[in-house]
């Protein structure tokens, strides 16, 4: 029999054995055999611990013998560095010290038994570069060594043992595989979470965001991949070690590691991924640690051990602003800096505050904006489609501030001249606030601007404030089986808001409901919504192809963007779909040209439009400090002109007429202003608009048709609001501004 034959023999006999080393005892003189050496054994690693164990016999007797992971022992120093040795003579240290300087042989047990080993092949056994055991073979008996070539052959067998034992020990494949398992996530969704390029904290990220996993079950996913103990942030258990301080902080931060101490004084490295055995051999290197357990952590929670936990305190934006001005003269000492790094605890307690204060005030964008020359940068929150500055950042910190956002949003950090842009998701104060960003260079440097994605519930229908008119038709509307239902408006007018208040109505358990979304930005429980990613083709017409196939009653797509998709979503509703969509146009009728002019059949979609609500969003006056007036006669004379003299009485102007204006208050931090409402122009699309479209009306044939049938354009449904006194006259020309 050949060597092989004989290799694949032992190989079936391992698989179909329970357990290997069980076994092994009767296998041993036959691998012995193969290998042509004196002496051979198989190390398994210990469940969630940092040391190999080995049976052999002696005699009758069955004994076992343990061996820590680290370079105190040949197998030891193999297990650690996951990486094979070829040793001449054990007892000859300059070799040991050749292949790590701390390597050495432990004699104790050639001492023991009368023993003499001289050469050494060790190999360690891996699985998905996971290490589950070492095989060492001692004393080559047809020659001064071991060969390449029995390396080789050793690398076979450790293969086979790696498949043996990953079984044995019931690990996984890959570090999420155990959710799938669990049915937690389905096949598809853990091939999409591993595609490349993959970054852990992102992928952890998705899962707590997305799948709504629980750290705990991803806790137990990662502890039967890596095969070692997982921790959450348990402050009151675990301390920073003391060697922490041989390592730089930055660098912890950067490898996601930290060495905590669970107060029996014991040593314990925790990272995000324990099968970085050039990291683990670093640490030892830096901090002599030689005795020590390995646990697997959430990034986040490692960096709040590293940070201490400053979420919970955070100071205020001044404070950090001094501190930073410390650590600014600090980093000035050492001279390889040539800036502040992105990576500076004060720059990432900056950023996080900042998106942390934006979060607070409702902001819906924030703007980091480079200054001239020395002067200041400034940081700027959009808070009720209003711009306002929030800080001041020295100039100094500018580019650690910029790449810090990068790195968040995984953009390159080293392309500063063109814009790019990108999303993270990032959990402060025990919310969980998803971010796109935008980077843009300007002839000072580069800016950012963040916008924060409303992750929020659905508004209730009923608050959308639309006027008793159009709630009635809305309601009427939304309970057609089928049809095209549109709302339209510029970027910010609320179209999304209004879009999931509708389906939150509609969404009742005998009713399946797909969407499109780009982003997802609110989520309601009973609908099946889909982020659009584009780069991997998931586009809006993708999409609706797949839900007619997924047997809707009712559809949203994002956004009509081009022909492709308005074309598919009118066909879906004339097969019997009810379809919800938007389009970024600035009035009702104004949609019905523009998609008859991308190409779209005038007769189709009159067939199966139900109706378009245009819409806005305007600033309403703060409830605590709005301030009541009489307008002058010119105000009203205004006021009716452009509501239309053939319909002023609709208005019901009281005599004397109260209106309001904005004053300020510290619950409105003096702006006089506090939220938004929407303002809207509801057409519905009746046989007479029906027979315009047609025979392709232009935008005023249309117009005029549906105000004699009762819809009002935007500019008098926010002269109702300002009658109302919900905003003020000064708003209203934000609307006519739009509309140009
Ligand atoms: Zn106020």
């Amino acid at each position: 029999m050949t060597f092989y034959q004989k290799l694949l023999e032992l190989f079936q006999s391992i698989h179909n054995s329970e357990r290997f080393l069980d076994i092994f005892p009767e296998l041993e003189a036959e691998i012995l055999q193969l290998f042509c050496a004196e002496r051979i054994t198989i190390y398994q690693r210990s469940y969630h611990s940092q040391d190999i164990y080995s049976r052999f016999k002696t005699g009758s007797e069955l004994t076992e013998i343990r061996v820590p992971i680290g370079p105190q022992s040949i197998a030891g120093y193999v297990a650690l560095s996951k990486k094979s040795v070829l040793i001449k003579d054990a007892y000859d240290e300059k070799e040991l010290q050749s292949i790590h300087p701390k390597l050495s042989f432990a004699r104790q047990f050639d001492q023991k038994s009368g023993f003499r080993t001289r050469s050494v092949l060790a190999v360690p056994i891996t699985e998905q570069n996971v290490l589950l055991g070492v095989i060492q073979l001692i004393n080559a008996k047809a020659a001064v060594a071991f060969s390449q070539d029995d390396l080789d052959k050793a690398t076979q067998l450790a293969q086979v043992l790696g498949q043996k034992f990953r079984y044995e020990l019931g690990a996984t494949r890959g570090p999420f595989d155990d959710l799938h398992h669990r049915n937690l996530l389905s096949a598809s969704q853990l091939q999409q979470l591993n595609q490349p390029p993959q970054d852990f904290t992102a992928q952890v990220n998705k899962l707590i965001t997305d799948y709504h996993i629980s750290k705990e079950q991803l806790g137990l996913s990662l502890e039967a991949f890596y095969q070692v103990s997982f921790i959450g942030f348990e402050p009151d258990k675990y301390q920073l070690h003391a060697l922490n301080n041989k390592l730089n902080r930055s660098y912890l931060l950067k490898n996601h590691l930290v060495i905590l101490d669970d107060q029996s004084g014991k040593a314990i490295i925790v990272l995000t991924n324990p099968n970085q055995a050039d990291t683990l051999m670093e640490v030892e290197r830096a901090t002599g640690l030689l005795n020590y357990d390995i646990h697997v952590a959430l990034p986040d929670d490692i960096d709040r051990y590293i940070t201490g936990h400053q979420d919970n305190n955070l100071t205020e934006l001044g404070d950090l602003l001094n501190e930073a001005d410390d650590d600014l003269k600090l980093e000035s000492f050492q001279p390889q800096d040539e800036g502040i790094s992105e990576d500076t605890p004060v720059v990432v307690k900056l950023v996080n505050r900042i998106l942390m204060d934006a979060q607070r005030l409702n902001a819906s964008d924030i703007h980091i904006e480079s200054g001239k020359a020395k002067s200041s940068c400034r940081v700027r929150l959009r808070v009720d489609g209003e711009c306002r500055e929030l800080i001041q950042i020295p100039p100094a910190f500018m580019p650690a501030v910029v790449s810090r956002i990068k790195i968040m949003a995984r953009l390159d950090i080293a392309e500063k001249r063109l814009p790019q842009d990108g999303k993270f998701s990032i959990k402060l104060a025990n919310n969980i606030i998803e971010v796109r960003v935008a980077t843009l260079p300007t002839v000072f440097g580069e800016g950012v601007v963040m916008r924060i994605l409303a992750s929020g519930e659905a508004l209730p229908f009923d608050k959308l404030q639309l006027s008793p008119r159009n709630y009635q038709m809305m309601s009427q509307m939304i309970k057609h089986p089928h049809g095209v239902l549109l709302v339209v408006g510029p970027t910010g007018s609320g179209k999304t808001t209004t879009l999931h208040a509708i389906l939150g109505q509609l969404n009742t358990p005998d009713k399946k409901i797909w969407t499109a979304e780009d982003p997802v930005e609110i989520t309601q429980p009973g609908l099946q919504q889909v982020q659009m990613n584009n780069k991997s083709g998931l586009t809006f017409a993708v999409a609706l192809r797949a839900f007619l196939r997924a047997d809707p009653d009712i559809i949203l797509i994002g956004e009509m963007r081009d022909k492709e998709t308005a074309h598919a979503g009118i066909e879906a509703s004339l097969t019997g779909h009810l379809v919800l969509s938007t389009l970024h146009t600035n009035s009702a009728p104004e949609t019905i040209t523009r998609l008859i002019d991308i190409g779209i059949d005038p007769i189709n979609f009159a067939d199966a439009c139900i109706g378009i609500l245009a819409q806005r969003l305007i600033r309403t006056l703060c409830t605590r400090c709005k301030a009541a007036y009489q307008p002058d006669r010119a105000e009203q004379d205004y006021l009716q002109r452009h509501y239309g003299l053939g319909f002023a009485s609709e208005l019901e102007l009281k005599n004397p007429l109260t209106l309001y204006k904005a004053k300020g208050c510290q619950n409105c931090d003096q702006t006089g202003y506090k939220g938004r409402v929407g303002v809207h122009e509801l057409l519905p699309v009746t046989a007479k608009v029906r027979q315009l479209i047609y025979h392709k009306a232009s935008i005023e044939q249309i117009q005029q048709q549906a105000i004699t049938e009762g819809m009002r354009t935007l500019v008098q449904d926010g002269i109702l609001k300002v009658v109302a006194g919900i905003t003020d006259f000064k708003q209203l020309q934000a609307i006519s501004v739009f509309e140009d």
